[in-house]
């Protein structure tokens, strides 16, 4: 999910191909904070990289704000382990953020398997990844052409880390310890979390459900801004079915907990999002013509993007 290549897109678009740079770089920075994320403490965990909010009982969102894909890893905090919910771009380096947080041993769990959240993931001894090809592929890792733009002038908001050297920014392969699939339960000691098997957005997509505390991380399957369902790994009708079983569990939740941008969210988006995508289905709604043969339909509290057939 690559949320503001688009936006910068139409910019140049709009404001001509011919503009310079640092203008359409200053719009997005100009963004920050996101006014949903002030009521938010920054932790003294935060440093130059990673903003740290505890957003509840033993839960850490480790924010990535100077990044344009302004992306969320989660720590959750038992009794006997911590789970790391995703390990964000790999610019900065989070395992150091983690060990600040506690001493418990790690455990990584991802979302997905997009480059955005597996950065950090071959910093880490013990890794849980679903069990589809997809996950096994991308375990190897991604090249540095691949993610060159995540560490462009116009993905960034500060310059990078001390250390941190653009040309060499690669996803670096990495290890899966466990295979796991739907409803596999992680017993942190004293919390428990489920495995919720969400395809759509991937094929590997899934949702973390602490039932105990009515608490469901959605992954980039829902987060507030706009959803991108046009790569190629993405199915619209897993999509919608994923989205049509987490607004029926949506009724017991308290918030959720999404992979960019907003750490803590209403749990009756899903909702709007599940009408949404009926209202699309049933040509209820107008959308608007983009570039690359997409198209962008506009709600109140998120914009959807698909391909236009
Ligand atoms: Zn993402």
């Amino acid at each position: 999910m690559v949320k503001y290549k688009l936006a910068f897109l139409i910019i140049m678009i709009l404001f001509g191909a011919c503009k310079s740079q640092p203008e359409s770089e200053a719009r997005w920075c100009d963004q920050l904070p996101r006014e949903a994320n002030t009521q938010f403490k920054k932790s003294d965990y935060s440093n130059y990289w990673f903003e740290v909010y505890q957003v509840h009982d033993s839960i850490y969102a480790i924010y990535e704000p100077y990044q344009w894909q302004e992306v969320i890893s989660y720590l959750i905090i038992g009794n006997e382990f911590a789970l790391l919910f995703d390990t964000g771009n790999g610019i900065g380096n989070i395992k150091q953020v983690v060990n600040k947080i506690t001493s418990l041993p790690i455990r990584v769990l991802n979302s997905h398997s997009h480059y955005d959240h597996v950065g950090g993931n071959a910093d880490f001894d013990f890794i849980y990844g679903m069990d589809t090809e997809f996950t096994r592929l991308r375990k190897q890792g991604l090249p540095h052409e691949r993610v060159a733009e995540e560490v462009s002038p116009e993905a960034l908001c500060k310059p990078l880390p001390e250390g941190v050297v653009a040309e060499e920014h690669i996803i670096r392969p990495y290890e899966i310890d466990e295979y796991v699939t739907e409803g596999f339960t992680i017993d942190l000691g004293n919390r428990l979390v489920e495995v919720l098997s969400i395809p759509g957005h991937t094929p590997d997509a899934i949702g973390l459900w602490d039932k105990e505390n009515g608490l469901l991380w959605t992954g980039d399957t829902f987060y507030q801004g706009a959803i991108w369902l046009f790569a190629k790994e993405t199915n619209l009708a897993d999509y919608k079915h994923s989205i049509n079983r987490l607004a029926e569990i949506s009724k017991s939740l308290n918030h959720l907990l999404p992979a960019h941008n907003i750490p803590l969210v209403e749990p009756t988006l899903l909702v709007e999002l599940d009408d949404a995508l009926t209202q699309i289905e049933n040509n209820g709604v107008r959308g608007t013509d983009i570039s690359d043969g997409r198209i962008r339909y506009t709600f109140d509290h998120f914009t959807i993007l698909m391909n236009k057939n």
